[in-house]
């Protein structure tokens, strides 16, 4: 446990996501000024790493990248050192539209490795547009963040890193679950970390719980000298009867469970150090 204590814990908010609307939580955000305003939020209560999408005015998902150039603008306006990092999810438009907004040179991006199944739908994620993705984060500069929602995707992000193929230090997310895909076990969590241990020890990896589970996960992370994510982009309660606030309640709640594991919150900065990004 030694090693862990102490350990500064990294927390990403994932303010708004793709899927929840106003009609799921008034909280999340959607237009620009309510995304600034909720990661300012989100900040304040220990977030250091905020991932985004963009939607449009009537909440469907958009991949413009004048979007994506407004928001890192006036996030680095207000809060300049907080780690930036843009989704290149799915669900947001088709093929290279994902990464229309690579070229902006967002600290991080998130980057699937591999496909699976999402509630409703395939998760495509074809061999040639991962490499793509890859491709356009070595030229901007840009450190991925693998989205993983299966074994085979840590595995395929060791490989693809140990071949030169991604840029900068190997931050693995470990996404558990979404319906059709892995559940959060724990079981599997615990080989999860151990694969990260014996295959990348120079690594660092994070967990995301969708739903209900967001804080377990949470919980299993911290404890585990993982850093984690919580946001109204994988949960909207706080618990069955109560709707989550705001982003911030939930970076709050995790960063409680830091304390309760000694585990002091990652500030911006450190988070800058741990993950080799460069100055803001
Ligand atoms: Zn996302």
């Amino acid at each position: 446990m030694s090693d862990i204590e102490g350990k500064p814990c990294i927390l990403c908010c994932a303010i708004t996501g793709s899927l929840p609307r106003k009609a799921d939580n008034l909280a999340v955000p959607i237009s620009i000024a309510e995304q600034v305003e909720s990661s300012l939020a989100a900040v304040e209560a220990g977030a250091s790493i905020i991932h985004a999408h963009v939607r449009n005015e009537d909440e469907t998902p958009s991949s413009d990248p004048d979007k994506f150039a407004r928001l890192k603008e006036e996030l680095r306006r207000h809060c300049p050192d907080v780690v930036i990092q843009f989704s290149t999810g799915g669900r947001s438009g088709a093929d290279q539209e994902r990464g229309g907004m690579l070229s902006l040179r967002p600290d991080m991006a998130s980057l699937s490795v591999g496909s699976n199944n999402f509630p409703n739908r395939v998760y495509e994620n074809p061999p040639a547009l991962v490499d793509w993705l890859a491709s356009e984060m070595r030229t901007y500069g840009v450190t991925p963040e693998v989205e993983a929602f299966d074994l085979s995707h840590i595995l395929q992000a060791i490989t693809m890193h140990k071949a030169g193929f991604l840029y900068g230090l190997l931050y693995i997310q470990f996404v558990m679950g979404v319906k059709n895909a892995m559940p959060a076990d724990k079981t599997v969590f615990d080989f999860y970390v151990q694969q990260m241990h014996e295959r990348a020890p120079n690594a660092e990896w994070c967990a995301a719980g969708i739903g209900a589970q967001q804080i377990v996960v949470n919980e299993w992370a911290i404890a585990a000298g993982g850093h984690t994510r919580a946001g109204l982009e994988d949960n909207v309660r706080l618990d069955k009867n109560t709707k989550a606030p705001s982003n911030a309640a939930l970076i709050a709640r995790a960063a409680a469970l830091c304390e309760v594991y000694e585990r002091p919150v990652a500030t911006p900065q450190q988070t800058r150090e741990i993950l080799g990004l460069c100055e803001a």
